[in-house]
């Protein structure tokens, strides 16, 4: 199993229970190294992502919890002159790329015998959380903020999970999960746990296969930033392996209503001073502290990549777009539209455009 330390004080990761933070100093943990992507190790008969098992960073007697998540469509339109790849993430079977991430912390929690568990989430994760827990036979409760889409919440309660909604904004819930946690609860986080990241790298190892070599550029929103995270380490890996040739260019999207790593690129620590958690039609990217910023925020500086934002009122007619080519994915998804309208001449070919979430979770 490969090791996962805390990033403050270096303490390895607690052989019995379920820390969401370093229980001697509050830190974070994270992969000491990313489980490295090899190759001769790909299991072409197992499905989707476990197909990558090798890379998962589980325990080698870890069960593996799954619904059949990874291995989505690569689609190619012409849109503002050029070919463009997208990723259809949203044809996982919650509804969006979050099953990666579930599919690897709830077989790392079912491994380490929890029964019960809690997350927070403005819907995604929650569904994905939800599903793998009843996948894995664990009781799931998700504390969601009161804005929560109606269907999404809906989709976290059928699979058997409880929800309690959260006034206020986002980091209300957040609040109220930590609280669940402080009286004993297993806190099964999607933004805390590293384990959901060598799920998310999955995507990386899938384009590659997919396209058969690294993208030039890859779009994709950004909230608490663990996919582009992973994406990135997951390239990292495959060039280091020798697979990839050169690393694609990053370009994480975020909402303008809240965008404290746009922010951060754009104007420095200054930039932080007026940033907003203000009511946006993109829920799943309104996030106010990144818990993985500062890591977000390197990888950005180190693969040359770029956070843009995106207006409001921008979002709906992005989602309409894409629509018109067929992906009918909810507005956080849609951010990335008004990204690539923006940047598509300049990106390095093929630009890959992540579509991370269904439509049908957020209808108009
Ligand atoms: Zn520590």
């Amino acid at each position: 199993m490969t090791e996962i330390r805390c990033t403050n004080c270096r303490r390895s990761y607690p052989e019995q229970g379920v820390p969401h933070r370093c229980p001697a100093c509050g830190g974070l943990f994270d992969f000491a190294e990313m489980p490295a992507f090899d190759p001769a190790q790909v299991e072409k008969n197992q499905p989707g992502l476990w197909r990558y098992r090798h890379a998962l960073g589980l325990p080698a007697d870890a069960p593996q919890i799954t619904l059949g998540e990874g291995n989505t469509p690569l689609v190619w339109r012409n849109v503002f002159g050029r070919e463009v790849a997208f990723k259809l993430e949203f044809l996982n079977p919650t509804g969006s790329y979050k099953d990666r991430g579930a599919a690897t912390l709830i077989s790392f929690l079912h491994w380490r015998g929890v029964q019960a568990a809690v997350e927070d989430s403005s819907g995604n994760a929650g569904a994905a959380f939800a599903a793998y827990a009843a996948v894995a036979g664990i009781r799931a409760k998700v504390f969601a903020p009161d804005a929560t889409s109606a269907p999404k919440r809906s989709q976290i309660q059928a699979y058997g999970a409880e929800v309690v909604r959260i006034l206020g904004p986002r980091s209300n819930a957040a609040q109220a999960v930590l609280r669940a946690v402080e009286q004993g609860a297993v806190y099964a986080s999607h933004a805390y746990l590293p384990y959901v990241l060598p799920g998310y790298a999955t995507l990386a190892y899938e384009l590659v296969e997919q396209l058969g070599a690294a993208p030039g550029a890859v779009i994709l929103p950004v909230g608490q930033g663990n996919l582009l995270l992973s994406l990135g380490r997951g390239f990292e890996s495959l060039l280091r392996s020798q697979q990839i040739q050169r690393l694609p260019r990053l370009v994480g999207v975020q909402a303008m209503a809240c965008a404290p790593l746009w922010a951060l690129y754009r104007y420095g620590a200054a930039g932080l001073g007026w940033v907003t958690e203000s009511e946006t039609l993109a829920e799943g990217v309104r996030v106010r502290q990144p818990v993985r910023g500062d890591a977000v925020m390197q990888m950005i500086a180190g693969q040359q990549g770029v956070l843009t934002a995106v207006e409001e009122a921008d979002i709906l007619p992005g989602r309409e777009q894409l629509a018109r080519l067929g992906f009918y994915v909810e507005p956080t998804s849609a951010i990335v539209w008004n990204a690539l309208e923006q940047l598509a001449e300049q990106l390095p070919q093929p630009i890959v455009v992540v579509l991370t979430g269904s439509g049908l979770k957020a209808p108009a």
